[in-house]
């Protein structure tokens, strides 16, 4: 969020002036989540746009779960939300469902069928596609049941909600127009029947409405001032202020969109996540890998470095894609001064120094954080028999190499700068065994010996004072950068994330 002196972004803009015109009294906003699914780094974007908008400004933001489809949602994905949201700091002022306003919702309906708004039509939604829709270059045509009467539409549609017609026999639509260059001005359904138990509703309905409908209504009965979305609903703006304009007593949000986050070689959508647990590609939402809030936070994310990530990623109205390098910046700059540093090697090869004095055990001293005073020092064992990670040491170094090799110095992080004398090689497969070292024992770190220079320093650890750990190491999931646009993307997963 741009704070006042960094200047606004252009939402922040649009609710400063509303706010100085007097348009707006209270700032009112909403993260509107369907709980059919965990809620992913996207989904934190949202979320700190509006909460802090709403902070900033002295406003509300209400958590609405968005409740219209009942074969996908549960409870449980609503829990889970709520904690996701709890875990990012942001304390929910009000929950909402959007299905508290079916009644309200179907009331508002009635009203559009008696204005000659809406009607019965008596085809699946498939069925009035492929014959009325039209296409984006050829206009739609009229559905014989448009000019249905009044009575008859409140009859048919009444008769909808009570149960008398199968799933998918008729639809309530919107009377627009079938000429409309916008294709999804042209009759859009409002309700679809659905014979579905709902987790909150139950079997109170066996009608349903469609998102495009509901969310106008919902986002005006709770007094929303701004109704922040993705750029893709760009486009069902005219119809999200059609709605509120056959119903000028309700109040008028305004819909705002903003471009979603992307991150390269992550797939984020909650339908292809579901693909990818099928398909045992991940072992859950919990899986490290996922970028769902309960991944990252699996991997070792915070809060505060997601809400980092997507401050910097910024608010705008074009797409892109965010680099995954961002999201570890943002989280390497919270650790780097918060979190104590030791030692490890990943892949160990044996050091041995061949001038230590037998059986000694020198105590050295390490900062817990360079970066932190306040974190102290800790004592190091160094027993002249140490692991040191393959990657430091090369036969034959390549050009600006500053680590080990033959004949080369460095100094081992904390103690004292070692000389490369020799190393053994294993005969068949030419790895290196062990490295063979001598210490200069003038240099230690800290003493007046350490002043002399040398271009690398390595981490080590102690063969006698360390241990096992698990270690995991992660790639992306995917290896193509824009996986997620595509429609093959399951061609690119990476099995060997
Ligand atoms: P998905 O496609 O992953 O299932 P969704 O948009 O269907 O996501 P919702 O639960 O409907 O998920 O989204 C809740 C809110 O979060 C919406 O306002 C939506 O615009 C926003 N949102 C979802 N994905 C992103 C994203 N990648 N970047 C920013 N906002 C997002
Ligand atoms: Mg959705």
């Amino acid at each position: 969020m741009a704070s006042k002196d960094k200047g606004l972004h252009f939402i922040e803009d649009i609710v400063a002036s509303d706010l100085s015109s007097g348009r707006v009294k209270e700032v009112r906003l909403r993260f509107p989540p369907e709980p059919n699914g965990h809620l992913h780094l996207g989904h934190v974007k949202a979320i700190y746009l509006n909460y802090e908008l709403a902070r900033i400004y002295g406003g509300k933001c209400h958590l609405r779960f968005d409740d219209t489809n009942p074969l996908r949602e549960s409870a449980g994905y609503a829990d889970a939300i709520k904690s996701d949201i709890d875990w990012l700091g942001y304390a929910t002022q009000k929950t909402t469902y959007t299905s508290d306003y079916f009644e309200a919702m179907y009331d508002c309906a009635c009203r559009l069928i008696s204005q000659g708004k809406a009607y019965v039509d008596d085809h699946s939604g498939d069925t009035f596609a492929r014959l009325f829709k039209g296409s984006p270059t050829t206009a739609g045509k009229e559905s014989p049941y448009r000019n249905r009467s009044v009575k008859d539409n409140l009859a048919l549609f009444a008769a909808m909600r009570k149960g008398d017609f199968p799933d998918e026999s008729r639809t309530l639509r919107a009377k627009i127009r079938m000429n409309d260059p916008n294709m999804h001005m042209r009759d859009p359904i409002m309700y679809r029947i659905k014979h579905a138990s709902h987790w909150r509703t139950k079997d109170a309905w066996c009608v349903y409405p469609m998102y495009d409908y509901a969310h106008p209504i919902a986002d005006a009965l709770e007094g929303i001032t701004h109704s922040l979305c993705t750029l893709e609903f760009e486009v069902h703006r005219p119809l999200y202020e059609w709605f509120l304009a056959q119903l000028p007593d309700l109040s008028a949000p305004r819909q705002i969109e903003f471009a979603r986050l992307s991150v390269a070689y992550h797939l984020l959508s909650k339908r292809k996540t579901d693909v990818m647990i099928q398909r045992k590609w991940v072992s859950g939402w919990h899986d490290p890998r996922v970028p769902s809030l309960v991944g990252l936070r699996a991997r070792g994310y915070s809060a505060s470095a997601l809400k980092a990530f997507v401050q910097r990623t910024g608010i705008s109205k074009r797409n892109s894609l965010s680099e995954p390098s961002l999201l570890a910046w943002a989280a390497r700059k919270e650790l780097n001064m918060r979190a104590p540093r030791r030692m490890a090697v990943l892949k160990p090869i044996a050091l041995k120094i061949k001038n230590w004095p037998a059986g000694h055990t020198e105590w050295l001293e390490a900062a817990n954080n360079p970066e932190d005073a306040a974190s102290g020092m800790r004592p190091l064992a160094c027993t002249g028999s140490l692991w040191i990670d393959e990657e430091d040491f090369n036969i034959d170094p390549p050009a600006k190499y500053f680590r080990l090799a033959p004949g080369r110095e460095v100094r081992l992080k904390y103690g004292y700068i070692i000389r490369c004398e020799d190393y053994e090689i294993d005969a068949q497969s030419g790895r290196v065994l062990a490295v063979i070292c001598s210490y200069d024992a003038t240099t230690r770190s800290g003493t007046e010996g350490a002043r002399k220079k040398v271009k690398g320093t390595l981490s080590w650890v102690d063969a006698t004072h360390s241990f096992g750990v698990e270690i995991r190491t992660y790639e992306a999931l995917f290896s193509c950068p824009d996986a997620d646009s595509r429609t093959d993307w399951e061609q690119y997963h990476n099995p060997h994330s």
